[in-house]
């Protein structure tokens, strides 16, 4: 008899209160009503009976302000990454240098001469972009830029294997990320996939009994994300391409594009795009945004008919790119022509380079300007990660940033990733831990603000 949800005002009645007006003054009516319907509903549908007073009508411009206000502000938020892991999926992986923001930014105000050549006075291909600088660098016939490297993987196999076998070992059907796994890409692909050898040992022979007259193509898969010890052996791409060469192709996916000798970067050896091609390689596969540090791209360099047969194939249409991811990848290659100017410049490599005593030097000086804001924090030898599933096993040494609260680390976690500006970190042994690997030193300001206002 007495349900409480029978004291929610009507729609009418709240919007003609006092409650309201301000709200109506700064959003349209039709917002209003609609957010108020939204938030009456939930009332009505929840477990009601609980504090909030159902007759109060400042109780519903207060929700209803907060449905319209979380609507306006960016769900995309910036993230300061205070957590060391320099490829971090879930952060949009390779920030970007700025030669390619600059790129980026210039063609997105305007127009450009994406499918336009300037020279001949026609239509053009948004394909040429990338493609003479990629040649370039890693010494293939020829590139095409697609939109990520899963989709590098589906055209390459729909075009070469479509309808037909392609072999995969079985060490190398892996999971890349958020149940994404290279099996279920071959099948999404069209081609048949057919497994082959054991998951810790493939052998040459194994790959030679498997091919038959519906054999298309060999996938190899960088095992790009784990590692394997222990009773272990592969292929190469040499033995591979040794095998089948000039019959079939050997496509090579490498996950991340290196183009750089790992050495530089302090990382262990691992094949380059030029390596794998200069193995035998018909195609190789990367993608823009992991250790190239670029934008969000998928990659495919290699064998000139093969790559003009991906281009022809209508489904590279769906996987194209647009004109700002070209723009930033093409000045992100740019910066390789002159590698000491990428070194430099592209900031997942800069990261990667910091050396425990670059960031110790940095630390140090960031712990006194905590301390003269009356926050306590002090040194913490540590490792940082490649991320990005590169170099799972690799550790570079760092020097963290440790604070012991109070606030408790977990309640101080909270307060900076839902601060003004969000701050991501990591707690070990109830500490928060900042490695200041991947923060920038112009981004030290707000990370000390935001560290600040966690502390009030
Ligand atoms: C990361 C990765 C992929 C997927 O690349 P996206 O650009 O995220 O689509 C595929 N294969 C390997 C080996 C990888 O490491």
């Amino acid at each position: 008899m007495d349900d409480p949800r029978r004291a929610i005002p009507s729609v009418d009645r709240l919007l003609a209160g006092p409650a309201f007006q301000s709200l109506l003054e700064r959003a349209s009516r039709r917002r209003v009503v609609e957010a108020l319907q939204q938030v009456q509903g939930e009332l009505r549908r929840g477990p009601v009976g609980g504090e909030e007073n159902l007759a109060d009508e400042s109780l519903y411009a207060r929700l209803v302000a907060e449905r319209i206000e979380r609507l306006e502000r960016s769900s995309l938020a910036p993230v300061l990454n205070a957590t060391g892991v320099v490829l971090h999926t879930n952060l949009g992986r390779a920030p970007l240098a700025d030669a390619a923001i600059d790129a980026l930014a210039r063609v997105a105000r305007g127009y450009g001469a994406l499918e336009y050549d300037l020279e001949a006075g026609r239509r053009g291909s948004r394909y040429v972009h990338c493609a003479a600088l990629l040649r370039e660098l890693t010494g293939a016939e020829d590139a095409l830029v697609v939109n990520n490297n899963a989709a590098a993987i589906v055209l390459a196999l729909a075009t070469l294997a479509g309808g037909r076998d392609a072999l995969v070992s079985r060490g190398e059907l892996v999971e890349i990320g958020d149940s994404f796994r290279i099996a279920e890409i071959v099948e999404k692909s069209g081609a048949h996939l057919v497994e082959v050898g054991a998951t810790n040992r493939t052998h040459l022979a194994d790959y030679a009994a498997a091919l038959t007259t519906d054999t298309a193509a060999v996938l190899k898969v960088n095992r790009s994300n784990f590692h394997v010890s222990g009773f272990v052996s592969e292929a190469t791409i040499a033995e591979l391409a040794a095998l089948i060469r000039g019959r079939l192709p050997v496509v090579a996916d490498l996950g991340s594009g290196l183009l750089l000798d790992p050495a530089l970067l302090g990382l262990p050896p691992e094949p380059t795009v030029r390596d794998a091609l200069a193995a035998g390689a018909d195609l190789v596969t990367m993608s823009g945004d992991k250790l190239l540090g670029g934008p969000q791209a998928g990659i495919v360099v290699g064998r000139a008919p093969l790559i003009a047969a991906m281009r022809r194939n209508p489904l590279c249409r769906a996987l194209r790119v647009d004109k700002l991811t070209l723009a930033a990848l093409e000045a992100t290659l740019r910066l390789y022509l002159q590698p000491e100017r990428a070194l430099a410049e592209i900031p997942t490599l800069r990261m990667l380079r910091l050396t425990s005593d670059d960031i110790a030097g940095r630390a140090q000086a960031f712990i006194q300007r905590l301390a003269a804001a009356g926050i306590e924090a002090t040194l913490q030898q540590g490792n940082s990660a490649v991320g990005g599933g590169a170099y799972p096993e690799a550790l570079l040494p760092t020097c963290l940033i440790a604070l012991a609260g109070p606030p408790p680390a977990s309640e101080l976690e909270r307060r900076l990733r839902l601060g003004r500006t969000a701050v991501l970190a990591r707690i070990a042994d109830e500490r928060l831990l900042l490695d200041l690997r991947t923060i920038s030193p112009a981004e030290e300001g707000d990370l000390l603000l935001a560290l600040i206002a966690a502390h009030e």
